[in-house]
């Protein structure tokens, strides 16, 4: 074989041979059926499919970009790249930050949800079909007329699709638990092309229960129904407490996750951040109230006079308003290099909170990546409420165990140049993580199994803390779906329950 003819075969894994020809001649078919939907580089359509991304290491440049409008249309391309090997991706909102989470080189098809845009309250407004083409920020600006919410995204930017499939974590969930628990039907197309409607009690209920937080091995969603929450208005908003508060910050982490979270309406995502330009670690904290009540004692702990905000936007308004508050700084983060890593704790010991802060602010002051503009943590609780309200309609497969609750998912995030590898900052997680792991387990202090995918480093394996029983069972709905493992194998990115 020539060498030339070698240069452009690329490994799959598939464990076959698949060249870059076959991408482009697939994107060739794609385009004579479908020339509206398909997008090639140097079109806007295709540089908003590779680039509208949360980490700009997920700018990969697919041979092209297919945007179907119409479920029909992704199952004819579904059964295209089948049928012709090509590997592919698919893409929702883009903000999982791992570049091949939903995007894929120039060996593949980039299928962007985009066009899947439908938003479609039920006659009596007790549901909502919402197409996987939104962000949490359309759903909430729709329903606002109708005085209505979701559970959903903390934060608007945030994608519906990869969200919803993960579990998703929202504001509502101490009340209602995972966004996933309040879908009432998936509707995606299969592997073999079927477009398929899965609720709890039809003859796919096996493929709903697999969606409530699977992942994206067993179908390609182009609908989820979701029940509406008659809540026209939240109390919402950030404050910032400055520097130099880490130690009341810890104690209020603690007393908000063991002591106010009994009062499910209320919900605090308390955030430190390492900023190493200048060596300070600034506070704040998003605090969420379901209810008009800027001071429910529940959230005494990150208020007036315990913790004192230098500024705060705390107020009573609609999602959607609240969605234009932060959405714009968020955007202003795009080409960044992004990465996560998430830390699961229990809340109970507020010595374990904070010897999660103690070194990973020590580490993060000698050991990050040069380049790196900011070092977070976030600790979020999932309290045990939220934990029975998911157990509605045949529960979940992450069954979290509500005896270890509350927990506290601190999620690691890290902000940076473009320039910056994924590696480096991986090196950084990897020292920080194990250091602190070395010093709970000195304290004699056990973690909790549970791995949140949707927050995870791609170095930590979120199915492997599944309980067993339960990713049998997902790898069983696989084969009953999709037996050739197409969205495994030919749709390498995302998380696989392999
Ligand atoms: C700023 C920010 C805020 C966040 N806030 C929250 C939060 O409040 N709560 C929470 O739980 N998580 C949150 N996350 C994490 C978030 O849930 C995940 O990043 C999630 O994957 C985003 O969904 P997406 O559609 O934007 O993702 P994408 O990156 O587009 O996709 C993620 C995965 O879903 C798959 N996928 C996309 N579309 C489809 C489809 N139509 N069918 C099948 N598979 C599909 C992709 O292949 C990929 O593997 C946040 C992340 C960021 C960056």
């Amino acid at each position: 074989m020539k060498l030339a003819w070698l240069l452009v075969l690329l490994p799959t894994a598939l464990g076959r041979i698949v060249s870059r020809d076959s991408a482009s001649s697939t994107c060739k078919h794609l385009e004579a059926t479908y020339p509206d939907l398909t997008f090639f580089p140097l079109s806007p359509g295709y540089i908003k499919a590779n680039t509208d991304f949360y980490t700009s290491s997920a700018w990969l440049g697919p041979a092209c970009v297919f945007q179907p409008t119409d479920s029909r249309h992704l199952a004819d391309a579904v059964l295209l790249l089948k049928n012709t090997s090509t590997p592919f991706a698919i893409r929702g909102g883009g903000h999982m930050p791992i570049a091949n989470a939903a995007n894929i080189n120039s060996s593949g098809v980039l299928l962007s949800s985009f066009g899947l845009s439908q938003l479609k309250v039920s006659d009596d407004h007790s549901t909502v079909h919402v197409g996987p083409g939104n962000r949490w920020a359309d759903v909430y600006k729709y329903l606002e007329p109708y005085g209505l919410s979701v559970v959903g995204g903390r934060l608007g930017v945030v994608g519906v699709p990869g969200y919803i499939l993960g579990g998703g974590v929202a504001f509502f969930s101490n009340e209602y638990g995972w966004a996933s628990a309040n879908v009432v039907r998936f509707t995606g197309v299969l592997a073999d092309g079927r477009v398929v409607t899965a609720k709890p009690n039809n003859e796919h209920a096996d493929l709903f229960w697999a969606l409530r937080g699977g992942g994206n091995s067993f179908a390609l969603a182009t609908d989820f129904e979701l029940k509406t929450l008659r809540v026209p208005k939240v109390t919402v908003g950030m404050a910032n407490y400055g520097f130099g508060v880490g130690e009341q910050f810890i104690r209020s982490v603690h007393d908000f996750a063991t002591a106010g979270t009994k009062d499910p309406k209320a919900a605090v995502i308390p955030m430190a951040e390492y900023l190493p330009e200048t060596g300070t670690v600034s506070y704040s904290a998003i605090l969420f109230y379901n209810g008009n009540n800027a001071t429910p004692a529940a959230l005494q702990s990150f208020q007036k006079p315990t913790l004192t905000p230098l500024t705060n936007t705390f107020r009573y308004r609609s999602m959607n308003q609240w969605s234009q508050e932060l959405d714009g700084a968020v955007g202003l983060l795009k080409g960044s290099r992004q990465r996560f890593y998430v830390l699961n704790i229990h809340a109970s010991r507020k010595e374990t909170i904070a010897t999660v802060h103690d070194t990973f602010v020590e580490v993060a002051k000698t050991s990050l990546p040069i380049g790196v503009v900011v070092a977070a943590m976030a600790f979020p609780q999932v309290a045990e409420q939220y934990i029975h309200a998911s157990t509605v309609n045949g529960g979940d497969p992450q069954d979290l165990d509500p005896d270890g609750a509350p927990y506290i998912w601190v999620e690691e995030s890290i902000t940076a140049l473009a320039a910056v590898r994924d590696e480096d900052i991986d090196a950084f997680y990897t020292k920080v993580n194990g250091e602190i792991r070395q010093k709970l387990l000195a304290d004699g202090v056990k973690l909790p199994e549970y791995t949140y995918l949707n927050d995870a480093n791609p170095a930590q394996d979120s199915f492997g803390t599944f309980p067993p029983d339960n990713l049998a069972r997902l790898r069983k709905i696989r084969a009953r779906y999709d037996p050739d493992r197409v969205f495994t194998d030919l749709m390498p990115g995302g998380w696989k329950v392999s």
